[in-house]
């Protein structure tokens, strides 16, 4: 099942249709997209009954799919290639910070460029279906609702700044493009092994697998959940891959006019220009 927003109103994709979820369910969900967070299990219920369109896929509709998560998460050097072209070791605790929820962004929106060291990061971003509070490792999957494509994009000079302030410097207005929508778990073959990678004007830049996470999706939900409880639509950025521009020799980073394309296997592609 794939859950999108179109126009700031929740919908499910159907193939090359959309389903508007307010009008399909008589109004037992509203249009809002958060709303299919606020009682998950019976949404899923609600929208396996679901199964006629009422109108076309436009791409150039969607938005953000989580537009107001109360809490979002990223994770730092999550990824063995990652930490080896960062030079740092391996943490043995999630390397832990926030994307303000009002730096999110739609999947085709475009990305202010400032300064001179915006960064691109592919990740995948797991959204929590149902509370998470002191949940086993083994049990961390069932508190998903679905994993969408995200771009943590940086600012490499700010997140350095003062020592260190990833929180803001990964923070700036629209530097966390997601979708282009929520696809459910039990739609991905084995979703802890997904392609996923980035191109920066065609040129592919980023190219891993997430079975190289140091801190698996439901890992992450059983360190995170032992501090503090995960709600209804929190989203979690989960780390990238090797590949960001601050690792080439010499670095480089997005410019105006360069599009940046991002994918995972068996969710799809979001695309972002740079203006
Ligand atoms: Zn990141």
């Amino acid at each position: 099942m794939k859950i999108a927003n179109s126009n700031g109103r929740a919908v499910l994709v159907l193939g090359d249709q959309i389903s508007d979820i307010a009008q399909a369910c008589d109004g037992l969900f509203g249009s809002d997209p958060m709303g299919v967070y606020d009682d998950w299990p019976a949404f899923i219920e609600v929208a396996r009954s679901i199964t006629t369109g009422t109108g076309p896929l436009v791409e150039t509709d969607l938005r953000n799919p989580v537009p107001a998560p109360r809490q979002v998460f990223a994770i730092g050097l999550n990824y063995r290639s990652h930490a080896e072209e960062a030079g740092m070791a391996l943490p043995e605790v999630p390397a832990t910070f926030t994307k303000f929820p009002a730096a999110l962004a739609g999947p085709f929106d475009d990305i202010e460029i400032v300064g001179d060291s915006v960064d691109w990061e592919v990740e995948l971003v797991a959204v929590i279906g149902t509370v998470a509070d002191r949940v086993a490792e083994a049990d961390g999957w069932s508190h998903i609702a679905g994993l969408t494509i995200g771009q943590d994009i940086s600012d490499r000079h700010l997140q350095f700044a003062a020592g260190a302030q990833f929180s803001l410097g990964k923070s700036r207005r629209g530097y966390g493009p997601i979708g282009p929508w929520v696809v459910t778990v039990d739609e991905l073959t084995d979703p802890d092994d997904l392609a996923l990678g980035c191109s920066v004007d065609g040129e592919k830049v980023q190219d891993a697998r997430t079975n190289d996470l140091v801190f698996s999706v439901p890992r992450l939900i059983a360190e995170l959940s032992a501090v503090l409880p995960l709600l209804p639509g929190d989203v979690i950025f989960t780390g990238t891959p090797a590949g960001v521009g601050i690792a080439h020799q010499p670095a480089r980073f997005l410019q105006p006019g360069q599009i940046l394309e991002s994918w995972i296997e068996g969710i799809g592609t979001i695309r972002n220009r740079c203006v």
